[in-house]
């Protein structure tokens, strides 16, 4: 009963419970569990349960909890310095292990979430192109910034909501929406009001309507129509970043933006963003430029020893990545073989160690509209059979679930059983 005990008590103190809506577990009906620990793929309750854990913090733990490298790397650095606020020789080592072996990124500014990262890069491109509409996808999510508010994935799309309330309409008239996959739908917004485009922003892949891959032409299209209005591409890898490829889902796809976000991974598990691109454009940032943007905890130390001890892991440890493809297949194969077995409607998309079951009838789902033929009833009814079995994933039909460089062999065999049963 401790689970329960402290959610409850939890409410009272924190609205819903929780810092972040989704994992209140609204959208499936019950309580979650409150965690204690993790090690490697595992993470257990307060109550002693074990889970193999496809959620990974939402993406960051891709080495797995408590990976030792990047434990001795935050208590290494704990010893010199918490928060100076002041320059530090840590923050210059992950900027230029990023701006080096990234392919798109010249210089970049570090911030603390995703969310910062991505409004900020907004308004650099606003500021650089002098512009202020920008084009988002119905069913994308770039964080909770009111100007990306309308028709957003993750916590939005899954509590059914079309926007929110508190976000003034002047927040969100320069926010035009186009369709995921679907390029007319974004020449239309050009050639009505191309001159006026400061910035596409888009999910490479899109991981927060459930994983639905970009089509190799809506990418490139996207990159000619920026081209030719003057306008900038954004990519948010705040979830693909390191995760679909180390060099993120620009290099799976061979398309260049102007200026690329990360965060989750690039923290090791603490909390961080940033953004980057071209030289030209992040000089436009104050105190370079004009374009004001600052943060107090901006670049911790302990934050960026943390990003630094798992990027370079990552970066010299290409082998994870072939493991993290190898056990996505296994998974992906399975799924596909059990639903074909027990008469189960389930589509699964994957790009690398992104993964989502869709429950649906239709035979793909490469479209906002396609994932909103999903059956959640069906979703939440799996999703609890799941975490019964010991099996934790995102309370959601519309979000990835993850896989890491711990998850083994024997994990996705139980996960694959599990689903067996079901
Ligand atoms: N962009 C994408 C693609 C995300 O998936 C998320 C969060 O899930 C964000 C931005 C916002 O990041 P954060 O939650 O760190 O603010």
């Amino acid at each position: 009963m401790r689970n329960v005990k402290i959610f409850e008590e939890s409410e009272k103190y924190m609205p819903g419970g929780v810092n972040s809506p989704v994992r209140a577990f609204k959208s499936v009906g019950m309580n979650p569990p409150i965690l204690k620990s993790g090690n490697g793929s595992r993470v257990v309750d307060e109550e002693g349960n074990e889970y193999i854990d496809f959620v990974a913090s939402w993406g960051p733990m891709i080495l797995g909890h408590n990976d030792e490298d990047v434990i001795k790397a935050i208590e290494d650095m704990l010893k010199n310095a918490i928060s100076f606020g002041a320059p530090t020789e840590i923050e210059l080592k992950l900027a230029k292990h990023m701006c080096e072996t990234l392919d798109n990124i010249d210089m970049i500014r570090m911030v603390n979430s995703g969310t910062e990262a991505t409004m900020s890069a907004i308004k650099l491109a606003r500021g650089y192109t002098k512009r202020d509409k920008i084009i988002k996808f119905a069913g994308c999510y770039h964080g909770h910034f009111d100007g990306f508010l309308v028709e957003a994935g993750s916590g939005v799309l899954t509590e059914g909501i079309p926007g929110s309330p508190g976000v003034p309409e002047a927040s969100v008239k320069n926010t035009l929406i186009a369709q995921y996959n679907d390029l007319e739908s974004v020449k239309m917004l050009f050639e009505k009001e191309g001159n006026e485009i400061a910035a596409i922003i888009v999910e490479p892949v899109a991981g927060n309507m459930g994983v639905v891959p970009a089509k190799p032409e809506f990418l490139k299209g996207m990159r000619e129509l920026c081209d030719k209005y003057g306008s900038l591409l954004i990519f948010d890898e705040v979830m693909t970043g390191f995760r679909v490829a180390y060099k993120g889902a620009q290099s799976v796809y061979g398309v260049k933006p102007d200026l690329t976000t990360f965060a989750k991974i690039m923290g090791g598990g603490l909390p961080t963003g940033a953004y980057g691109g071209r030289r030209e454009i992040m000089s436009q940032l104050s105190p370079m430029g004009p374009v004001y943007q600052a943060g107090t905890m901006s670049g911790n130390p302990v934050v960026m020893a943390a990003g630094y001890a798992a990027l370079t892991k990552l970066y010299e440890n290409p082998k994870y990545y072939e493991h993290i493809e190898e056990i996505g297949t296994l998974l992906k194969e399975g799924v596909e073989e059990i639903a074909k077995e027990k008469g189960l409607p389930i589509v699964i998309n994957r790009c690398g160690g992104m993964i989502t079951l869709f429950f649906t009838k239709e035979s793909k789902v490469e479209t906002y509209e396609d994932v909103k033929t999903c059956d959640t009833d069906l979703f939440t009814r799996y999703f609890k059979h799941m975490l019964e079995n010991g099996i934790y994933l995102p309370p959601s039909q519309f979000e990835a679930m993850f896989i890491g460089v711990k998850h083994s062999k024997e994990d996705i065999e139980k996960f694959l059983d599990v689903l067996r049963k079901f």
